[in-house]
């Protein structure tokens, strides 16, 4: 799955909203949030970020790492 990292946080520009053919991106109170399981990677949200602030959960730098579990539990708890 894509996952959204932290320069999203505060900035919330939403254009990936529009892109995601599925639309399995919503909103949280201070960032975006990807939800794993119905994401289907076709990557199209990615390129579109001005923050770049999207990647594939198998490519994300390392100190994004968090936002994976981050992502995962914004779904699981709400
Ligand atoms: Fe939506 Fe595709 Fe981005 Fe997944 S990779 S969040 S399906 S636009």
């Amino acid at each position: 799955a894509y996952v959204i990292g932290s320069s999203c946080i505060d900035v919330m520009d939403r254009s990936c909203l529009q892109e995601c053919p599925i639309d399995c991106i919503y909103e949280g109170a201070r960032k975006l949030y990807i939800n794993p399981v119905e994401c289907i990677d076709c990557g199209a949200c990615e390129p579109v970020c001005p923050e770049e602030a999207i990647a594939a959960d198998r490519r994300i730098a390392a100190e994004q790492r968090e936002f994976v579990e981050d992502n995962a539990r914004f779904f699981t708890e709400a």
